[in-house]
């Protein structure tokens, strides 16, 4: 549906203030610190980048969302900020089924996986890890005290490790949680992987350069279980 820029931001506008409650709005307008001023311009430019997605994009990309969905891949990442799909798909729309935790966790996000794989069918499942992970600091220095939620969340991660400030080492552990994750998931989702209607890989976003191949890139250590570099290199999906 085309709308003119006019009725789109009377539509915003009314969103917005069917989003927010009276109570919530009444103290929004009572505040002027400065974090007000902070939220407001960040909500305010949020808004500004999805209008101008909205001018951007083409109807025809709206049309085919409409019909529904066919990733291609179920993707398990973290929440962290530095981690977004364009770092792996220049066309994520329509194409992965996103799932992100604290973590990439299976056992934190066992549904949605589960939904990806077994109601989308998607042939490949995919555990992304990254550089200075968050999650696997705070469970290889320990998180007494935390938040109960947010300790649940950690209580599922098994990481080798202890404190360190000391990359290599926290990038292992990084690995080593995202060789866990795929060995989890391989569990479950035998049965679709005996027919071979899915292959569960494990890689790392490696921002930092920690394996030495470039700043950004998508390493990929471990398919369907199999952890060796040179094997990797020869299976199936990752050869022409
Ligand atoms: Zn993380």
């Amino acid at each position: 549906m085309n709308q003119s820029p006019r009725l789109r931001s009377l539509s915003v506008a009314l969103v917005l203030a069917l989003a927010i409650p009276a109570a919530a709005q009444a103290s929004t307008e009572a505040s002027t610190g400065n974090e007000a001023a902070q939220a407001r311009a960040i909500v305010k430019n949020l808004l500004k980048d999805n209008a101008h997605f909205v001018r951007e994009m083409k109807e025809g990309h709206f049309a085919g969302l409409k019909k529904g969905q066919q990733p291609r891949a179920t993707i398990v990442t973290c929440s962290d900020s530095r981690v977004h799909t364009h770092a792996l798909d220049k066309t994520p729309d329509g194409d992965l089924f996103m799932i992100r935790n604290i973590g990439n966790q299976h056992a934190t996000g066992e549904g949605s996986v589960e939904y990806g794989v077994r109601h989308l069918h998607t042939p490949v499942l995919m555990f992304i890890g990254h550089s200075a992970c968050g999650a696997v600091k705070a469970v290889m220095g320990g998180y007494e005290g935390i938040e109960p939620a947010i300790k649940k969340e950690l209580d599922t991660l098994q990481v080798p490790g202890k404190n360190t400030k000391d990359d290599k080492e926290v990038m292992d552990s990084v690995q080593a949680n995202v060789n866990s994750q795929v060995a989890n998931a391989m569990q479950k989702y035998a049965p679709e992987m005996k027919a071979g209607k899915l292959t569960v890989v494990g890689a790392v976003y490696d921002f930092r350069n920690d394996y030495k191949q470039g700043n950004g890139r998508l390493v990929v250590v471990n398919i369907n279980g199999e952890t060796d570099a040179a094997k990797i290199k020869q299976a199936p999906v990752m050869t022409k």
